[in-house]
């Protein structure tokens, strides 16, 4: 996805415009229902939560925050717009499911010792 429009261009010019409408698709689209989105203006740097109407708002008076051009609070992971790739970048990933795996493994144990504490006692 071409992003040179967050550094490149300024509320008003065609490029920018077209720029915001695909960053609202994309943020919609990823957004899970959420009825506000962080807003990625110059003035809100993505620490308020707009309503979309409220954002493209900002968006078409103020600019695009030119340092946002991976949008990892919308949806979109870091790895996605990395283009060279290290190869053993998916045994890395292996690694964080199997991370996440044990946490939500270690959440179900404790669970249950808090309903049963006898189940443990064996
Ligand atoms: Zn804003």
């Amino acid at each position: 996805m071409d992003r040179s429009w967050i550094r490149n261009s300024k509320p008003g010019d065609r490029e920018y415009d077209a720029g915001v409408r695909q960053f609202i698709n994309f943020a919609v689209k990823n957004s899970e229902g959420c009825e506000k989105l962080p807003c990625p203006c110059h003035k809100c740097h993505n620490l308020l939560h707009k309503r979309v109407d409220e954002i493209l708002n900002h968006l078409t008076k103020f600019a695009f925050d030119n340092t946002y051009t991976c949008w990892i609070w919308h949806g979109e992971k870091m790895d996605e717009t990395h283009v060279g790739k290290p190869k053993n970048s998916v045994f890395e990933e292996e690694n964080v499911v199997e991370g996440d795996n044990l946490e939500d493994m270690l959440c179900v144990a404790q669970d249950e010792f808090n309903d049963d504490p006898s189940k443990f006692e064996e």
